[in-house]
């Protein structure tokens, strides 16, 4: 078992290994934990991508529970680390790769074709989490399940309810595309090095019925709506629509006050203005 203190301490000693703080490294050390999270990914008898595996500790879960691991690490020199802890799982490939220049498209067409389907797990590094995820998210692929570790309050940002003080433009623009959960929080101490704050693991699972807009404008006009977020919804929409009749007509037609704020509105009320919006265009 990779994911103990005392194995981790060994491969880092064994391999002089220096951890890379701008990487965002920090390994689980809490063997349970890698238990729960592999079994909540829904990984079992399919294929399986992570991006980051470290010295392995999450991989080797999702070794012995999936057909396939397909993982990116960034980091050179775990290479031949991993190479040495995940030895005895022949159905692991590492590939030295920054995530974010993978096509996923083309990755996760050929696991689904091969192995009937796939899902995204990760203990993800926190410097880089959301780009991470709004790779997967636009990346029109059929990967429906994806249960990643990020910061605490990262996780709650996405999982926010309108009108909480965490609601924003990335809790909607999320909860539009999958149904989002936190699975559970993760304490600071169950990680080498221990980071500043608290973690939990969320889970997004695409949803069945999807409106069918145009999706990146409607983004573009929930950004819009959250830009200044102390700013009224009218103060923010007029910036982004120089037509003052079709700012009226969208609150006319949606029942809409102009003087609230966008974090008091309900993902269908966004979709509801968008919908104007993109008629009176
Ligand atoms: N999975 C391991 C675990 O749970 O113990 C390590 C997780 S650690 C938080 C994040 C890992 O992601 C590190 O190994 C780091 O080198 C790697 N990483 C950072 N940026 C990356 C990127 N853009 N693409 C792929 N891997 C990346």
């Amino acid at each position: 078992m990779i994911a103990t203190a005392k194995k981790t301490n060994e491969i880092i000693n064994k391999y002089n290994l220096k951890i890379k703080k701008g990487f965002g490294q920090n390994f689980i050390i809490e063997p349970g934990i890698v238990e729960k999270i592999a079994r909540l990914s829904n990984c079992e008898g399919i294929a399986v991508i992570e991006i980051g595996p470290g010295i392995g500790a999450l991989t080797q879960q999702l070794a012995i529970l999936s057909k396939k691991v397909v993982s990116y690490e960034i980091d050179k020199s775990l290479i031949p680390v991993l190479k040495d802890t995940l030895s005895d799982y022949e159905n692991v490939q590492i590939i030295n790769e920054d995530f974010l220049n993978v096509n996923l498209k083309e990755i996760s067409d050929k696991l689904i074709n091969k192995y009937g389907n796939v899902v995204v797990c990760a203990n993800l590094p926190y410097y880089v989490t959301t780009p991470i995820l709004f790779k997967i998210f636009e990346s029109n692929t059929r990967i429906d399940t994806i249960t990643v570790m990020v910061q605490k309050e990262v996780a709650d940002r996405f999982n926010a309810s309108v009108s909480s003080s965490d609601y924003n433009a990335l809790s909607v623009i999320t909860q539009y595309l999958y149904d989002v959960k936190i699975l559970m929080k993760v304490n600071k101490n169950v990680f080498n090095p221990k980071p500043k704050v608290d973690s939990a693991v969320i889970q997004f699972v695409k949803k069945d019925f999807i409106e069918e807009i145009d999706r990146y404008k409607f983004f573009e006009f929930v950004k819009a709506c959250f830009k200044q977020r102390r700013k009224t919804l009218n103060n923010n929409l007029k910036e982004y629509i120089n037509d003052s009749d079709i700012i009226e007509n969208i609150y006319l037609k949606t029942n809409v006050d102009k003087n609230i704020r966008a974090q008091q509105l309900s993902l269908d009320k966004f979709i509801e203005m968008y919908k104007v919006y993109e008629e009176l265009l």
